[in-house]
Parts: structure tokens; sequence; C-alpha cells
């Protein structure tokens, strides 16, 4: 099987990056939407840098600042309403992956005339106004990805629009917009890249490229497990989160995820259970089931971690994940996620790729497991 690394996206970085780089706005197009979520943006000061920038170089713009978190479908065709009636060509979204991924498909059906009841239909996109993006949480990666997850209500879950042409032209890394990030968020978001980097490390369709970049970002990781759990996060530990994450995004870009996104999908959008918690809430009780078909690769991720075994790594999600109330599941609605999760385009992507049954085991051990 033949395999290939793509991923086009520009990648600036440091204190102050969005300021310093003006020219590279002002090569993307003369008016902008930005796309941001309702307050966060306006408060750690990512908007204002963006409103400097393009003050500086002329470019006028419009504020679509409606975006919640797991991006509806008709959030984003309200965005691309805005977009199209205002003339913009190009879009900058600052804020976490929702912003991101509303900006995308924002961006794709700004150029594109799409029914709403086609949009998760597989139909080619082929094209996207040029995107830059200002990632304010540690954890998506969408900045360097060419996805967009929206919630699907037709199919009861969240579903990814994927294509070349989602990739932003650049991507714009500044820790500082992260400094009032709340311990909740700062630590489930570093879940779901931690979620990234492993099942990506994981997937059948993992290379040469993505391993090295997914060893690199789970021992980034490593380094701030204590930080984390003791939440002692200063600046530079904001930075390394945040370059961990865009290196999440770099492993997934290329292996996609795998079935603990597709299992988690169903704790978010029917108990509305973050996104990156969800994933860590499934990702212990996953490697367990992995270890069965591919113990070597298990073994070495544990190892890069410096975790002796599965349950140390239990443990320490546990720690990690205890800032949070654990959540209810009865045995009914798990027989349910796991009918939707089986359905999962990304459960084939994984080596160990479970059945409808070992879903809900799966389930079942998460969940019971942690109380
Ligand atoms: P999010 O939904 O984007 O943001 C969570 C919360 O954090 C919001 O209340 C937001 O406020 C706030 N926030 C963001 N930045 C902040 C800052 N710097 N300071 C203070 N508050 C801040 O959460 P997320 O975990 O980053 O993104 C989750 C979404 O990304 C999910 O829909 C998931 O499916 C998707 N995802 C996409 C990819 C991909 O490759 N495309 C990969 C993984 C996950 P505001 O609403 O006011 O901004
Ligand atoms: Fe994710």
């Amino acid at each position: 099987m033949s395999k290939q690394y793509y991923m086009p996206v520009k990648i600036i970085t440091g204190a102050n990056c969005v300021t310093e780089n003006a020219a590279l706005f002002k090569a993307l197009g003369r008016k902008a939407i930005i796309v941001t979520g309702r307050s966060s943006a306006k408060e750690n000061g990512s908007l204002q840098d963006i409103l400097t920038v393009l003050s500086e170089n002329g470019q006028s713009y419009v504020l679509f600042d409606k975006v919640m978190s797991n991006p509806t479908v008709a959030c984003v065709y309200e965005g691309a309403k805005h977009a199209k009636g205002s003339g913009a060509d190009f879009v900058i979204c600052a804020g976490g992956g929702s912003p991101m991924d509303a900006g995308k498909a924002i961006a794709m059906l700004a150029c594109c005339d799409v029914p709403r009841d086609r949009l998760f239909s597989g139909a080619t996109i082929e094209r996207a106004l040029p995107m830059a993006m200002i990632p304010t949480t540690a954890g998506t990666g969408s900045e360097v990805t060419q996805y967009s997850v929206l919630t699907n209500d037709a199919a009861s879950t969240k579903t990814s629009l994927s294509s070349p042409v989602l990739f932003p032209k650049i991507a714009f890394l500044d820790g500082k917009y992260m400094d009032h990030l709340s311990v909740k968020t700062t630590v489930h978001t570093a879940v779901d890249a931690l979620s990234h980097l492993i099942e990506g490390y994981l997937s059948k369709r993992a290379d040469f490229v993505s391993d090295a970049l997914a060893v690199e970002g789970m021992r980034m990781m490593t380094a701030e497990f204590g930080n984390l759990t003791d939440f002692t996060i200063d600046r530079g530990d904001r930075e390394k989160l945040l370059y961990a994450s865009c290196i999440g995004g770099m492993v997934i870009a290329q292996t996609g995820t795998t079935i603990v996104h597709s299992m988690g999908y169903s704790l978010t959008y029917f108990k509305g259970v973050d996104h990156g918690r969800a994933n860590g809430l499934l990702l212990a009780e996953y490697l367990r089931f992995a270890r069965k078909s591919m113990p070597e690769r298990v073994d070495a991720l544990l190892g890069v971690m410096g975790l002796p075994t599965i349950d140390a790594f239990a443990g320490l999600l546990h720690d990690l994940l205890s800032c949070c109330e654990l959540e209810t599941v009865t045995e009914e609605e798990m027989r349910h996620f796991a009918s939707i999760a089986v359905k999962a385009k990304n459960r084939v992507n994984s080596v160990a790729s479970p059945t409808e049954e070992e879903i809900k085991e799966i389930y079942s051990r998460s969940l019971t497991h942690l109380k």
C-alpha cells in the first residue's frame, strides 16, 4: 500500500507573530470575513491584533462572531451568507477548533452552492476562499488539517468535511492568547491533542513522517503532564502545548483519527461532554483493546511517554480528567452510541478496528472503570 504525506500550511510561530506579519495577511485578499466564537477572541487580544493588521494593510472586513462549540450546519450556512453578501474574499479564524472548523466550511460554502441536505454527501469539495488560522486553544490542530468537523443532526453525530482545499494557507501560533484559558478547557484540549498523536500512531495510514511527528508530539506532551495535573502553567508551557497540538494536527492530516474520535462524538452529541474530554475518557480502554493486535506499537507509545503500563496511562488520564465530575451513561445509551460509532468512516483507520459489541465493551469499561 503506497502512502503520501501532504500538509501545505505555512506555520508562523512566536510572540506577536500576527502583528509582525501583516504582509502575509495582505497577500490573502481585499476583504476578510473574521470568524470567531462569541467572546474569547474579543477578550484574549486575538481579534484586536487582526484588526490592527487589517487596518495597517488597508484591508476591509466583516465580523462573524456567532460560532458556538461543536458548530452546527445552520451556523456555517449563516456565516457563508454573510461572507457572500459582504463580498469577502478571504477568511481569518481566531478561536478554538469550533471557529476554525466553522471558518473552513464558510470558506467552502462562500464559493460553492451546496444544498444543506447534500453537505455530508461526500461530494468532492473543489474550492474554498483562502484562510488564515489563529488557534487560541491548544488541542485540535485544526489550523493544519483539511477537516471541518460539524454537528450532523440528521445522523445524530459529528461529521467531518474533508478536502485538500480546506487546508488553511497560514497558521499563526502565539501562546499569549491562551493566558486566561480555563483549567478545564486547557486540560480537555491538551487531551484532544494527545488523542490525535496516539490515534495517528496507531492508524493504518501512519507513515515514517507521521510517526516521527507523533513521537515528538508525545514527548512534548509528556513534558507537560505534571504541569497540567497541578495546573502550574506559564506562557512557555502554553507555547509547548500549542506546538504539540499543531504537531497532532499534522499527524491526523495524514492518518485521520480512529474509532476513539467516532466514539467520543456520541458523548459530545448526546451528553454534552467536551470534545477532548470525550476522547480522553475512552483512550486507555481503547489502548487495552488495540494492544491485543498491535502490542509493539502500543508498548512503543507508552515507552515514549515514559509510562510502564496501560494502567499507568489510565491513572494519568484519570488525574487529568478529574477536574470535572464524571459522566453517567446508561447501558442502553452505550448500546445506542456503539450502533452509531460502528458506522463511522474512521473506524477502519485503525489496525485494531472493533466490532459493535467490542465498541460497547470499550464504552462500558471506560465509563465504569474511571469511577
Ligand atoms: P472550542 O469549542 O473551539 O472552544 C471551547 C471554549 O473555549 C469556548 O467557550 C471558547 O469561547 C473558549 N476559548 C477559546 N479560546 C479561548 C481563549 N484563548 N481564552 C479563553 N477562552 C477561550 O473548543 P476546542 O476544543 O478548541 O474545539 C473543539 C472542536 O474542534 C470540536 O467541534 C471538534 O470536533 C473540533 N476538532 C476539529 C479537528 C480538525 O482537525 N478540524 C480536530 C479535533 C477537533 P468562545 O466561544 O467565546 O470563543
Ligand atoms: Fe479531536
